[in-house]
């Protein structure tokens, strides 16, 4: 297995940006990533003013794997994700949709213990580990670690966890992975900015798929297909994610059209990743077991 230490870090996904590891098509690789502030909150007391944010959601990597070519799909299945013994939150003004309602900034220092985060005294939450960060360089521009697109990013997507498998189209000779900004807990959404913020370690098995443009980010569970969308506009976001389900659904099943849009209507869900980065984040998800009926019938 490959390594990766938590040093090797971007704070944007880019075509420019230099290897730090190359890899076989098939490589397993293990990420040591810090929290998005980088790991400079060590307490609550911590100043807020005093963090630099030129230091936010930084992402291990980039890793170039071998054979992987523009027009490719990178698959990359998240075997494990272990998480620190303690995270961080912060809350307050201008952040989210509710920041409105506070005027000072709060910062939360969270312990994890027994698979579970310690909110207060009284109130404990199971954790449902994921990776905020997950990307491939884009084409011809650099993106900001902390913008979601049509290359993954900041996509803040809880169903990136254990056991699923995330698409992702390589734009560049390589593909350029970074992953970061783990979060111990989170809700769709992430309304105050964050998640339980954390670092840890995340663990990948590549495989390329050649030869199949993506149009945005696709993601496996093992009950859902699912198509992933970033946008400015939450409206327009759910449109792209919708137009990608539809034609998957007839490319790859071979529906017609309005067979699948009808469909979709009874059975995809659409749901918000969350609403509070630079791109609001929608994913669609539809059931496999349909798929296999389709398939037989
Ligand atoms: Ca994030
Ligand atoms: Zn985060």
């Amino acid at each position: 297995m490959f390594k990766l230490s938590k040093e090797h870090s971007i704070y944007s996904m880019s075509p420019n940006n230099e290897p730090v590891l190359y890899v076989p098509p098939n490589a397993q690789i293990e990420f040591e990533t810090c929290d998005c502030f980088e790991n400079q909150i060590k307490s609550s007391n911590d100043s807020f003013g005093g963090l630099d944010w030129s230091r936010i959601n930084p992402a291990t990597g980039p890793v170039y794997i071998n054979g992987a070519e523009p027009g490719d799909i990178l698959s990359v299945r998240i075997d494990k994700i272990e998480v620190a013994e303690s995270g961080v939150m912060v809350a307050g003004k201008e952040m989210g949709p509710l920041g409105h309602l506070m005027d000072a900034h709060t910062i939360k220092i969270i312990p994890i213990k027994n698979n579970t985060a310690i909110f207060s005294d009284k109130i404990r939450l199971p954790l449902n580990k994921m990776i905020g960060v997950i990307g491939v360089a884009p084409k011809d521009s650099d993106i900001a670690c902390g913008v979601p697109d049509y290359h993954g990013g900041n996509m803040d997507c809880k169903e990136i966890t254990e056991g699923a498998v995330l698409h992702l189209p390589v734009n560049v000779p390589g593909g350029l992975l970074a992953l970061g900004d783990l979060h111990a807990v989170m809700a769709d959404g992430e309304i105050c900015i964050c998640g339980v913020e954390v670092a840890g370690k995340v663990t990948v098995s590549i495989d390329i798929i050649k030869n199949t443009p993506l149009p945005s980010p696709m993601l496996f569970t093992n009950s859902h297909i699912m198509t992933i969308a970033s946008h400015e506009d939450l409206d327009e976001a759910v449109n792209i994610a919708l137009l990608h389900m539809a034609n998957y659904l007839k490319d790859k099943y071979g529906l017609p059209m309005d067979e699948a849009v009808m469909l979709m209507s009874l059975a995809a869900q659409v749901r918000i990743c969350q609403v509070v980065d630079p791109k609001k984040t929608i994913r669609v998800e539809f059931p496999k077991d349909l798929l296999s009926y389709s398939q037989q019938t």
